[in-house]
């Protein structure tokens, strides 16, 4: 409720700004699924490699100004990105055509989206833009992190990939296999589409000339690494492992979107051809 009569009384003012959907989402979500560490067998130690500590609002402590903040007056600065933030997720539900495609895919799978109850924007650590948290089924939106539209539509899309495939694909995000897979997707449908074709080079420790499939290859490493406390080596294996099937694995979206071209539009006027309900 609240969310929503905030954003509604806003909306009249954000109207003129540009849409800038098609900007990269460079820090986007290094870490993902933040809290399936809260198991009740599991030690508190082990909390810390399920990505508990960067997402500080999900272990249910609210985020505390620093002293030097208040000093200066600063310490409403967290209810303004909140705002924003929110202001931000509207944006991307009402005009983002990749946001509004996976809304219309989750719907149609049963798995509809509530603003207020599946996504959250919270202070995380700066590490971080986004993360998906499966025991409660919410995307988290990193207000400190992710400060613009093109951002915001990024985590969404990203975020929405993994939500997806919780609901469609049984995924077990303890299984290393399946949280490579579902960041394969997510890489490869939102985050590596989004970037020029050259953006990584020598750096990866895959050996391939597709640009591409570099960069979902690399991204979905660093996620993976991210969130479970495995070797590189592990990590690696695990996504070559899963990588051919995953990554020709393009439900819902339909197609590699291409940077600067029309295709986000395209994917979202051909969603119904595949039974999405869009909006
Ligand atoms: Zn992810």
């Amino acid at each position: 409720m609240d969310f929503l009569t905030k954003v509604w009384a806003k909306e009249a003012t954000t109207t003129t700004e540009k849409p800038p959907i098609e900007a990269p989402t460079p820090a986007e979500a290094k870490k993902e699924s933040p809290t399936e560490g809260q198991e009740k067998n599991i030690p508190p130690k082990e909390t810390k490699d399920w990505g508990y500590d960067l997402y500080p609002e999900r272990r249910g402590e609210s985020f505390k100004p620093k002293w030097t903040r208040v000093l200066f007056g600063m310490e409403g600065q967290e209810n303004i990105d909140r705002f924003k933030c929110e202001q931000n997720v509207y944006w991307c539900v009402k005009n983002g055509p990749l946001v509004k495609l996976m809304m219309g895919a989750l719907k149609s799978s049963g798995c509809p989206i509530d603003l207020r109850r599946h996504i959250s924007c919270e202070v995380c650590d700066p590490s971080v833009t986004g993360g998906y948290d499966p025991t409660l089924n919410q995307i988290v939106v990193c207000q400190n992190m992710a400060k613009n539209k093109s951002m915001v539509h990024g985590v969404l899309t990203h975020e929405m990939i993994h939500m997806f495939d919780y609901c469609n694909n049984e995924l077990d995000f303890r299984n290393v296999d399946h949280l490579a897979c579902t960041e394969i997707r997510a890489a490869n449908l939102a985050h590596c589409s989004f970037l020029s074709a050259m953006f990584q080079g020598d750096a990866s420790p895959f050996n391939i000339k597709e640009a591409h499939q570099n960069c979902v290859k690399s991204k979905a490493l660093a996620s993976v690494l991210a969130v479970r406390n495995i070797t590189k080596e592990d990590a690696i294996a695990a996504v070559e492992r899963v990588f051919p099937k995953c990554y020709a694995d393009l439900e819902p979206i339909g197609r590699r979107i291409r940077r600067n071209s029309t295709d986000q539009q395209k994917a979202y006027m051909e969603a119904p051809m595949y039974g999405y309900d869009v909006y």
